[in-house]
């Protein structure tokens, strides 16, 4: 392709791809397929790599991150980030408006009532109708420089439809509730601790050093004020937000203006009943008044506006009766006590059952079956017990022990003492093989099309398979004899079971269902040692070698290929020609395998020429300097990070070692 032509099609692409972001994001009414736009995003990175000189900050390839940090600069805000005081009633409420009217010596004030949604508050600036910083709200005066992260959140533009010469707006960044219930499935499936809610969800997203985590985490944004402004002005807090989305901007939704506070009193009570049937949550709602002239009047305390106030909704809990309490037995047979009570609704949906996570909990509040217990919804999302009511405990209650035998199998259960779980340690229980079976069908993992829960679950009843080996068994006779299935869906079935044989090693190490290894560590190990033997003959030690694997990881991993019955089911899936090797998708190169860091200036390129050199080399290029380094590639002025390398006897090589190394493949 010819530059210029390059060049257009690059403008094109962007234009085509920032206008679908708006109409996907904002506006809410997609335009193109997701489909579609991966391929055209796929487009325009591969053009960009070409021509790197047209490649801008407004490109909406900037919003799959990548980099990481090895920290956050400060950003001093020009405009402070205020934080609001809190009414908790009506009475409180009416005080605030007393106060502003006596302020302003009105009868009546014109204020906007708007929800207050819970993430974290953010500042994006603009010059010239371009996105070029957003920070933290840190202590209001200082917070820190997450302009990488933020780029990544689609509803954010990097361009506004006009080029405002200077643009400040505050917008509040949250995780929205599926996407909330999404990633911490994900996580109980790879047994990483759980998010207590979507705001620290959120802020664990934000606060990442590498911006491609953050962009995985589907974070979204309302903008809810204009801290500062080149070039127009405006009389009303209503109108700068109409016009903030006219901007391209995704303003905090159902916007209202009430003159008094009476009307402001029956819009909150309104908000709050629509609170538990949104997608995102909130806290409260935020009461402003809407004259930007009265606001200056009113002015400030030393951190909070005189002229805004948050009316906090208290949480919503109900009163219910706790019917029982039943195990599950999981995929690494630990036994998870669940509440089951009588049904209540609770922030927006009828609730019957909640996780009492093991028998601490338990013991902690004293939970009897048979008692009265307050349930509330974590976040607004999952539902929790808080408390029991003693007061109502019939006399007989007896206090909860777990039993001595697995609920499923009978065989005994066992606790070891540094951990919270109880287990289940009888890896034939059928409780364990069913929940392993599903993992190793579900996506992500072997991603078996048709083979839910329910068949998996008559599989195991049928006596037809006992491990997920036992799934490339299958005849197509033993399908269609199974309730529900007809000559065409066994054949269906038959043949995705088949197809995932060839998944390849990174998705087999996650479909094992090893503890702790999630899908993204499954990905490293089988890059880094490319067969299901390496990875079995490795020790915990070189696992942990592997940037981003833990020794915790890295021993469980020891230990799974040290059971006999791991070889056994590994050798059974051998024989029935499941792949175990991992086919690298990058080029091979000869730097494969190999961490690089760059430091100091180069003489002959550019620090992103040499990075772009070693990666199309197969090498890792990463920012910090440690025991897994395997090359420090210094210029002149390196600094604190040579010192380390030398301390750590890392590699110290210069640019025409580099080359050297290219020409010989060393
Ligand atoms: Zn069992």
């Amino acid at each position: 392709m010819e530059k210029t032509e390059a060049k257009q099609r690059i403008d094109e692409l962007k234009e085509i791809l920032n206008e679908a972001n708006r109409s996907y994001y904002i506006l809410d009414a997609p335009e193109i397929s997701d489909f579609e736009y991966d391929k055209l995003i796929r487009e325009l990175i591969v053009l960009e790599e070409e021509y790197p000189e047209y490649k801008t900050q407004d490109s909406p390839s900037q919003r799959v991150g990548g980099g990481v940090l090895e920290g956050f600069e400060q950003v001093t805000h020009a405009v402070q980030m205020q934080s609001l005081t809190d009414v908790f009633d009506k009475e409180e409420l009416f005080d605030f408006d007393n106060r502003t009217k006596s302020s302003l010596g009105l009868d009546t004030v014109e204020y906007v009532t708007e929800l207050k949604i819970d993430g974290l508050s953010v500042s994006l600036e603009y010059r010239d109708g371009m996105f070029f910083r957003g920070s933290t709200r840190g202590d209001g005066n200082i917070g820190e420089d997450i302009t990488n992260n933020l780029r990544t959140i689609k509803s954010i533009p990097l361009k506004l439809t006009e080029q405002i010469p200077y643009l400040e707006v505050r917008g509040e960044v949250f995780m929205p509730k599926p996407a909330f219930l999404r990633l911490n499935e994900l996580r109980e499936v790879a047994e990483e601790p759980l998010f207590a809610n979507p705001r620290n969800a959120a802020a664990g997203s934000l606060r990442q050093l590498d911006s491609s985590v953050t962009a995985q985490r589907s974070l979204d944004i309302f903008i809810f004020n204009v801290q500062a402004v080149e070039g127009m002005e405006f009389v009303t807090h209503s109108e700068s937000l109409d016009y903030m989305r006219k901007l391209g901007f995704k303003v905090i939704p159902d916007r209202r203006i009430q003159h008094g506070i009476d009307e402001v009193y029956d819009e909150i009570m309104r908000l709050g009943e629509m609170r538990g049937n949104l997608d995102f949550e909130i806290d409260g709602a935020v009461v402003k008044v809407n004259s930007l002239e009265e606001r200056l009047l009113l002015g400030s305390n030393s951190k909070t506006p005189k002229w805004a106030t948050a009316y906090k909704y208290p949480p919503e809990r109900q009163e219910t009766e706790l019917i029982d309490i039943v195990l599950q037995v999981g995929r690494t047979g630990a036994v998870t006590p669940n509440a089951v009570f009588k049904p209540v609704r609770v922030a927006g949906s009828l609730v019957s059952r909640a996780t009492l996570h093991n028998i601490d909990f338990i013991h902690s509040k004293d939970i009897r079956i048979g008692d009265h217990i307050i349930i509330q919804k974590a976040g607004d999302v999952i539902p929790e017990v808080v408390e029991v009511i003693k007061d109502k405990r019939k006399p007989d209650a007896a206090k909860y022990e777990m039993p001595d035998d697995c609920p499923v199998c009978g065989e005994p259960l066992e606790r070891i003492d540094d951990e919270a779980a109880t287990r289940c340690t009888n890896s034939n229980c059928p409780a364990q093989q069913l929940r392993s079976i599903i993992h190793f069908a579900s996506k992500g993992a072997m991603e078996i099309d048709g083979l839910g829960p329910a068949i998996v679950e008559k599989l195991i009843d049928e006596g037809l398979v006992k491990t997920c080996a036992d799934l490339y068994e299958l005849k197509k006779d033993d399908i269609v004899s199974l309730e529900g299935f007809a000559e065409k869906s066994a054949s269906n079935l038959i043949e995705s079971i088949e197809n995932s044989k060839s998944r390849g090693l990174d998705r087999l190490l996650f479909a094992l269902g090893i503890r702790l290894i999630g899908s993204r560590a499954a990905k490293l190990i089988a890059e880094r040692f490319g067969t299901i033997e390496s990875v079995a003959e490795a020790n915990a030690e070189q696992i942990a070698e592997i940037p981003d694997i833990g020794e915790k990881m890295a021993g469980s991993v020891e230990h799974y290929f040290s059971e006999s019955a791991s070889i056994e089911l590994i050798e059974h899936l051998r024989k029935c020609g499941v792949d175990m090797t991992y086919e690298a998708v990058e080029k091979g190169g000869i730097f494969s395998g190999k961490t690089f860091v760059i430091t100091g200036t180069l003489p002959g390129m550019k620090r992103s020429e040499a990075k772009k050199l070693i990666e199309d080399n197969g090498g890792k290029v990463s920012s910090s300097v440690s025991k897994k380094t395997d090359y420090l590639l210094a210029g002149d002025e390196a600094g604190s990070k040579l010192d380390k390398a030398n301390k750590l006897g890392i590699n110290v090589i210069s640019e025409e070692d580099l080359e050297k190394m290219l020409d010989n493949n060393f």
